[in-house]
């Protein structure tokens, strides 16, 4: 009798946990759902508890506790709360994979705690990487853990790169949107509303990713992602902007052959294939039809318009804590943007300042990361 595979889904109640139950949901006879987070939306969990019946289930607003209890009475799921309870819970032994779909520098302390546990990691919480991807990385590599990506981009590059990992790369494409005011200038960009920068072309996701989209610091975000999952240098990373989202990214050998990754726009396909790797389970979602897309563009990125890209190559090249800073200032900036206090085109400019004001720590250690974030999170709300 084959032994399924027990999974847990850090953030279960945003976009990719949604959508990640949906995969799960589709293969009882494959999947075990074991633990299942959220941080405050205690219906929606409750709602998924009861659906899928995991063994146990997380409610990060520790006041929310009570009620998730109270509504789970009857089931056999434990339920726990407050944030030191995710870095416990991915340690349980029935768990293979943990799939990070919670948003921002919150994901980093649970993803470090199921990668000394041992557990294979399915990575859609970019910011992990971005912040800690050094740490991260070399963590992964000591304890044998494989971090397999959930973001289309990266999993683009490596569903390229199967059967070839002896081959050098030499050169990837990550492919970009362009997002909503893709061919904006900064004129217009100035007169850019809350409701005009949540519609996303291509792609419905949660709010901090779509307004990261629409100011490209999702790109940036991801190249650097990027450099830690496949060992590249800055200089090796190039983006492209492909308004369709047709071609999810590409990878060039050495011998100059390049391969790209292509499909319709829809994340369950690549949180499936981190779950199932290396196998592929048929489905039925939408096959792409040539005809719908007789024409697919490439165009370059507009770097000067939209900074973030550029600052993104900065950080890295700065090393040390510089990407984990420039993460928490576009984590309280685009915060800040959500709640109307700011500009859009004041998120570039707060990460600016940001990056240019607080020091990179060197060599650092998990500690110098808590440190960076937090200074840098301060410097940001100053200028908020
Ligand atoms: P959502 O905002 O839709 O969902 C976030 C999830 O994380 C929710 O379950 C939320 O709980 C939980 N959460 C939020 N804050 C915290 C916190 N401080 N501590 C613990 N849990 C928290 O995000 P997405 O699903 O869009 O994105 C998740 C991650 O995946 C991000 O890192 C994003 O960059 C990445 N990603 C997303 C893609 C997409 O298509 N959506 C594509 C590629 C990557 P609650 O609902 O209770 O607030
Ligand atoms: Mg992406």
């Amino acid at each position: 009798m084959n032994v399924k595979k027990g999974i847990a889904i850090l953030g279960s109640t945003g976009s990719i946990g949604t959508q990640a139950l949906e995969v799960i949901g589709a293969y009882p006879d494959i999947f075990d759902l074991q633990v299942i987070t959220a941080h405050s939306n205690a219906d929606l969990l409750i709602e998924q508890a009861i659906k899928h019946l995991p063994n146990a289930v997380v409610i990060g607003d520790e006041t929310l506790y009570e009620k998730v209890k109270q509504s789970l009475w009857d089931y056999d799921i434990t339920v726990y709360s407050g944030e030191a309870a995710l870095s416990q819970v991915v340690e349980f032994h029935e768990i293979h994979t943990v799939l990070t779909a919670l948003v921002g520098y919150a994901g980093l302390k649970p993803t470090l705690a199921a990668i000394r546990a041992k557990k294979t990691i399915a990575l859609a919480n970019k910011e992990t990487l971005v912040c800690a991807g050094e740490l991260v990385t070399k963590l992964a590599r000591e304890n044998g853990v494989n971090i397999y990506p959930v973001d289309s981009e990266h999993s683009a590059i490596f569903q390229c790169l199967v059967g070839e990992f002896h081959n050098k790369i030499e050169k990837i494409y990550l492919t970009a949107s362009g997002g909503p005011f893709r061919g904006w200038s900064t004129e217009q960009l100035k007169t850019v509303t809350l409701a005009q920068a949540l519609k996303h072309p291509n792609w419905a996701m949660g709010a901090k990713i779509t307004i990261d989209s629409a100011t490209m610091m999702n790109k940036g975000l991801e190249v650097i992602e990027a450099k830690w999952l496949f060992s590249l240098k800055a200089e090796q990373i190039d983006v492209i902007v492909h308004p369709q989202s047709i071609v999810h990214s590409l990878v060039q050998f050495e011998d100059g052959s390049m391969k790209a990754q292509m499909g319709l726009p829809d994340m369950k396909l690549p949180i499936q294939f981190a779950l199932t790797y290396p196998d592929r389970l048929k489905t039925d979602f939408p096959r792409f039809n040539f005809m719908d897309y007789p024409q697919l563009t490439f165009e370059k990125a507009d770097k000067e318009t939209f900074k973030n890209l550029d600052l993104a190559y900065k950080a890295m090249e700065m090393e040390g804590t510089a990407a984990c800073i420039l993460n928490a200032a576009n984590e309280v900036a685009v915060d800040a943007f959500l709640n109307e206090k700011i500009s859009f085109l004041d998120i570039a400019r707060i990460n600016e300042e940001t990056l240019n004001n607080c020091i990179s720590i060197q060599k650092p250690e998990y500690e110098d990361f808590v440190e960076s974030d937090r200074q840098a999170r301060e410097f940001a709300k100053s200028l908020v």
